[in-house]
Parts: structure tokens; C-alpha cells; sequence
């Protein structure tokens, strides 16, 4: 990063991304201080060759910027400290994204970079549109909130394409995004602990989309729809798309059609029913962003079409990963409480259920919807006596323990069923702790499980 060159930059939090950013400002020439409120991050930064200080003793008029990690509050419940001692100085508060974008204005201002947004679905989204791009050819970069901080990636150059997930977090210590492509996919009520109320968290995503070349903006929700045409109204190119409402411009689905509506006529431009990874209404919107935003970055059709068609889908994320017969194994792991259960629930039509772990207050009791579709559940971990009450007559169920046993009995319990197709299902609606160390790792031994039965072909490795 090379527009610090030779001034002076503060960078509180030195967590994985904090690291990344404070050398490649070191590396392009800046004076940079860092601190973080952990001992350990601050040893492992100044063996790294970064200089380390307590920035309450910095001479903040010498500072031209404050660089904060995403998570380290600006506002909400109370500024950090030192988001404080910047303001007081008149020094600004940036981001690793902003220095992201101001690289690319400096040196390749026509690269194309997609932003992603929105309450859920990023990540697939974000994922989804890298592979379209990299199928097709082009030379991908794809970082962000999903995992590689942006900073580490190639350099901003012509003909490069970025595809970047965006936080609120992230959105709020960008004040100059302004993507070629910005998402906003949806917006529900979440993370208001940080932005205090749905009104700042819904400006801080409407801030993305507002700047963008093409906004992209999921219209099921009442916040989205007013900002579509918000920024509609400013001047703003505007796609809108939807998972169940029928648009007169935008792409909506209909079903897992998606369907183009433009200057009055319709047309199916990508048909996502044989599509395993893009199954259900939601994976419908995530995909409709992702077409919107291929076509505005000048991506053929067919390009987009095939790229579709070979998505692998996110890891523990309603990831099918095995067939024997008609059963297909699914490995949802992500699903660590009863919302995110939901959409995979939805998504299948006959379901053998494994669910358990450490339950989240609530339980299963708002999935009581999906038990008519639920043939049998297994139950596993801490929750599976309150889960077993909740089931109650509605459902058969097994006190299976332990997820081996419960892949097993689902197994055959399916087979033996043989009455078209029917999905195994982990989608825990639960915590792992209990028994596993993250999300990960449980889905990774269901993998596991799934692998050792006889007659079963293996989707992933
Ligand atoms: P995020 O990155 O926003 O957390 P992910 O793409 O990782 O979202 O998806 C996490 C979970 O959220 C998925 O397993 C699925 O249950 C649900 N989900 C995915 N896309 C959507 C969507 N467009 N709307 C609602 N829920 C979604």
C-alpha cells in the first residue's frame, strides 16, 4: 500500500488482518505505530519487524490516520479509546478496505471490484461470483470479511477482478468505497450491538450499495426495498432482485428459475434446478446478486450459466456432500442455532434430521413448521433431551448420542425407506462445544462418517 508513503499511521488491533495491514503499510513506505489491548499480538507484531507503542502517549497531531481492525468499536456501545484520542486530533479513522479502495483508484481505477453485503448469504454470495469469474477465466481476487484480509491480496492492476465481503464493521471504516458492483442482499435485525439501532446499521449498508456503479439490492425486506430506491432516486444505477416476488425490472426467481425482467419483457436467464449447492428460496437471492453483479462487470451468459453449474458450494453449508441411491448427505455444521437451520430445513422435501449439541435459548421450537417434513430426527449432544421434548408426538426420534451413530441409523433408517429422494441432514441448531472444538470440526467428521459407509459416492474429498 502505497498511499502512506512517508506519512505517519496509526493501527490499533493486531489480530490476523491488523498484522497484514500494518506490514503492507510498512512495505509501501509509511511510519506506522501499532498497539493492541493483547500482549502476545503486540510481541508477535514486533518480531514481525512493526514498530509497537502505547498510542495514548502518541503525539496525535504528527498522525495523518487512524487504522482500526474490524471489531474494534467507533460508536456503539462507546468509541474505543482510541477512536477517541483521533477525533479529538481531527486525524481520520480508516479501515484495511479503505486502503484497499484508495490503492486501486491510485493505481487501476477501472479493475473491477464487487462489494458484498447484507444480514446473511454473504459469504455464499462472495464465494459464488469468485467462481463464476475464475471459471470463466478471468484473473480473481476474492478476500474480505470471508477470510483473506484484502491487503494480502495481488495488487489493484488492469484486467484484475476483486471480489470483496464486506461487514458493517468493515463498511464503516471505508468512507470512500465505491465499488464497480455493490450487493446489499438483505436485511434483518442483527449485530445491533455495535451500530445501537437498525436504523445506523442499515445506513452503514446503505453506504455500500449508495456508492456503487451498479447497486445490486434484494428487495424481500422492507429496509432494502427503501433503499433501492433511495439510491435509485440519487442517480444510481439500481438491479433489483427477489426470491418470491414477481419485478418488472431486475432479476427475481420464480421457483429455481431465475427470471430477467427488462424494458418489458421476460426472459429465464439461468435455471438453477439441478444446481445441488444453489438448492432453496435463499440460495435463489444469493444467486440472483451474483448474476446481477457478473452481467454489470460485462460477463457473457453462458459464462455466468456455467460458472452456476459448477459452484462446489461453501463447506458446512448445506454442503452436499454424498449420495448412495436416493439419499443425499448434506452437511450444514454452520447451522449453530434455529434460524440457521431454517433454510436448509426448507430446502429439502422428505428429511432425516441430525440435530444436538449445546442448544441456544429457544431450542428448536420456532422450526416446528418443517417437522411435517422431518421423517425421523436423531438427536446428539447436551440438547438432545429438550430437543426430544420438543419433538414430543410430531416427530419420531432416536437418542442417538453421538454423531457416528446417528449417521449410521439415518443411513439405513433412508435407504430402507426407498421412496425417492430423501436427505440426511446435519443442521445442528446447536452449538458443537459439547463434543467438537468448532462448526468446522463437526462438519468435518460427519464428512467423515458419511465416507465410511458402504456404497456411498463421495461429493467432496
Ligand atoms: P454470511 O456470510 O452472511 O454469514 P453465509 O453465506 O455464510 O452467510 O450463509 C450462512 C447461512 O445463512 C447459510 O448456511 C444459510 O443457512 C443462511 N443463508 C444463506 N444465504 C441466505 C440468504 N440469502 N438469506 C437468508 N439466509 C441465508
Amino acid at each position: 500500500v502505497t498511499t502512506f508513503k512517508g506519512k505517519t499511521v496509526a493501527l490499533f488491533g493486531l489480530g490476523g488482518s491488523g498484522l497484514a495491514t500494518a506490514l503492507a503499510l510498512a512495505a509501501g513506505g509509511a511510519e506506522v505505530i501499532a498497539w493492541d489491548d493483547s500482549a502476545s499480538s503486540v510481541e508477535n507484531a514486533s518480531s514481525a519487524g512493526i514498530r509497537t507503542g502505547d498510542l495514548r502517549r502518541l503525539d496525535w497531531k504528527a498522525v495523518d490516520a487512524l487504522v482500526l481492525s474490524p471489531g474494534v468499536p467507533l460508536t456503539h456501545p462507546k468509541p474505543h479509546w482510541s477512536a477517541e484520542l483521533a477525533r479529538a486530533a481531527g486525524v481520520e479513522i480508516i479501515g484495511d478496505v479503505e486502503l484497499f479502495v484508495r490503492e486501486r483508484r491510485a493505481h487501476a481505477p477501472d479493475c473491477a471490484f464487487v462489494a458484498i453485503t447484507g444480514t446473511n448469504g454473504k459469504s455464499t454470495t462472495t464465494a459464488l461470483i469468485a467462481h463464476i469469474l475464475k471459471a470463466s477465466g478471468r484473473d480473481t481476487q476474492l478476500g474480505g470479511n470471508i477470510g483473506t484480509a484484502v491487503l494480502t491480496l495481488d495488487p489493484p492492476k488492469a484486467g484484475r477482478f476483486y471480489v470483496v465481503e464486506c461487514s458493517s464493521y468493515q463498511i464503516d471504516l471505508a468512507p470512500t468505497l465505491n465499488p464497480s458492483a455493490g450487493i446489499l442482499l438483505n436485511l434483518t435485525p442483527d449485530h445491533l450491538d455495535r451500530h445501537g439501532s437498525m436504523e445506523h446499521y442499515a445506513d452503514v449498508k446503505e453506504r455500500l450499495v449508495a456508492g456503487s456503479r451498479t447497486a445490486i439490492v434484494g428487495v424481500d425486506d422492507s429496509f432494502c426495498e427503501r433503499i433501492a430506491d433511495r439510491v435509485e432516486r440519487a442517480g444510481t444505477k439500481v438491479v433489483r432482485i427477489s426470491k418470491r416476488n414477481v419485478l418488472a425490472d431486475g432479476i427475481y426467481a420464480d421457483g429455481p428459475r431465475l427470471i430477467l425482467a427488462q424494458g418489458g419483457a421476460t426472459r429465464v436467464i439461468a435455471d438453477l434446478s439441478p444446481i445441488e449447492t444453489l438448492r432453496g428460496a435463499h440460495n435463489a437471492q444469493n444467486a440472483a446478486a451474483a448474476v446481477a453483479a457478473c452481467l454489470a462487470v460485462g460477463l457473457s451468459e453462458d459464462e455466468i450459466r456455467a460458472g452456476l453449474a459448477s459452484f462446489p458450494g461453501l463447506r458446512h453449508r448445506m454442503q452436499p456432500v454424498g449420495r448412495k441411491g436416493d439419499t443425499l448427505f448434506v452437511n450444514d455444521s454452520k447451522a449453530t442455532n434455529a434460524d440457521a437451520a431454517a433454510p436448509a430445513l426448507s430446502s429439502f422435501e422428505r428429511i432425516y434430521w441430525i440435530a444436538g449439541g449445546v442448544p441456544k435459548e429457544g431450542g428448536i421450537s420456532s422450526l416446528g413448521a418443517f417437522f411435517p417434513k422431518i421423517a425421523k430426527a436423531y438427536l446428539i449432544g447436551e440438547a438432545a433431551p429438550a430437543f426430544a421434548a420438543t419433538l414430543g408426538e410430531a416427530v419420531p426420534f432416536d437418542m442417538s448420542g453421538t454423531l457416528e451413530r446417528a449417521v449410521q441409523d439415518a443411513a439405513a433408517d433412508a435407504e430402507r425407506e426407498g421412496n425417492g429422494p430423501v436427505a440426511v441432514l446435519l443442521s445442528p441448531a446447536c452449538a458443537s462445544f459439547d463434543q467438537y472444538k468448532n462448526f468446522e470440526v463437526r462438519g468435518d467428521a460427519f464428512v467423515k462418517h458419511v465416507s465410511a459407509l458402504p456404497g456411498v459416492s463421495m461429493l467432496v474429498e
